[in-house]
């Protein structure tokens, strides 16, 4: 049979990679190492997180910018609710046009309190990311993508209410949706089967994060709503002590999930690169895929 490298390769599935904007030059430096690293692998799209804090914000519209006009690559930006008002939103979203970046992820962000929290919008700005899909969509040509959540977000009542949601923004014209990182492919495949039930075909990829730190993903978890199986926290506390065999069994659970993911017919594959190359090409190479 063909190597998973081989299907992606031909075209048949997309893969991405994210950044986040960093906030000093040693980082900015690393964010672009690893750009030129994985720009020979000729993702579908690259996308730049969008800082809810502030201080990165206007980061993302000129790294983004950048890729578009300096790399072979498509940049997606991400772009946040939280702290605007509509007014800004339109700014920064005529920004990106004047950028020449016409993907754009559209989110509701995070306030202080965490996504748990009840949340206080910003007088006179938008509540869902439902409203800023719709904004995107009537601004300009934007190609919008959402944000999905295989465990369910933290925030919704149920898995059917939260499946509700993202359907919500499939028909407010979101093309496509991210995942949440997670670990167990069924959550995956769950999320989709709803999404399905309700008459919406929008292509969800899911969002692969590999385990190099189990408790920095642990205690990441559980902010953001996503469980770590006690199979994979077996599999990795046996590996160790080692840092380097913790690593590398981390970056095999990935590419087995990337696996499932991609025999059960998932149209692709984002990963969270943390600004370097380095796990996601050795993700690459379990996987077979070559430059
Ligand atoms: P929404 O779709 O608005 O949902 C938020 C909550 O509101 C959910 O609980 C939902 O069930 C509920 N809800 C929706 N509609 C209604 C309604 N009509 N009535 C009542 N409740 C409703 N954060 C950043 O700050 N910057 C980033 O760049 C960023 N990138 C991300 C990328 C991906 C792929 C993902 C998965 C998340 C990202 N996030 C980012 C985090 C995201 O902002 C948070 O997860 C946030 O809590 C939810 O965002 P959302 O867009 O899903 O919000």
């Amino acid at each position: 049979g063909r190597s998973l490298g081989e299907i992606i390769r031909q075209g048949e599935r997309s893969f991405s990679f994210e950044f986040f904007p960093p906030k000093d030059d040693a980082g900015e430096t690393q964010l672009w190492d690893a750009i030129r690293a994985l720009e020979p692998y000729n993702p579908t799209f690259v996308s730049v997180t969008y800082g809810a804090g502030g201080s990165t914000r206007d980061k993302t519209v000129a790294i983004t910018g950048r890729i578009a006009r300096e790399t072979s690559m498509v940049p997606m930006a991400h772009l946040t609710c939280v702290g605007h008002t509509r007014d800004e939103l339109e700014g920064i979203l005529d920004l990106y046009i004047a950028e020449g970046v016409y993907h754009v992820l559209a989110l509701r962000g995070d306030p202080q309190e965490g996504p748990r929290a009840d949340w206080t919008p910003t007088e006179g700005g938008l509540n869902y990311a439902l409203d800023l899909v719709e904004l995107a969509r009537s601004r300009g040509d934007f190609r919008v993508g959402v944000a999905a959540f295989p465990e369910g977000h933290p925030g919704a009542d149920s898995l059917d209410v939260d499946a509700d949601r993202l359907v919500a923004k499939a028909n407010a014209g979101a093309e496509f949706a991210v995942t949440q990182m997670f670990f167990r492919a069924s959550d995956y495949f769950d999320l989709v089967d709803r999404v399905r039930e309700r008459g919406v075909d929008m292509p969800i990829l899911p969002g692969i994060m590999p385990i190099l730190n189990l408790s920095a993903i642990r205690r990441q978890g559980e902010l953001i709503g996503t469980s770590v199986p006690d199979e994979i926290v077996e599999r990795i506390t046996a590996a160790g002590p080692e840092p380097e065999k913790v690593r590398a069994e981390g970056i095999k659970i990935a590419a087995e999930l990337c696996e499932d993911l991609l025999d059960g017919g998932a149209p692709g594959l984002h990963f969270y690169t943390l600004n370097r190359s380095k796990a996601t090409l050795e993700i690459f190479e379990a996987l077979r895929i070559t430059v």
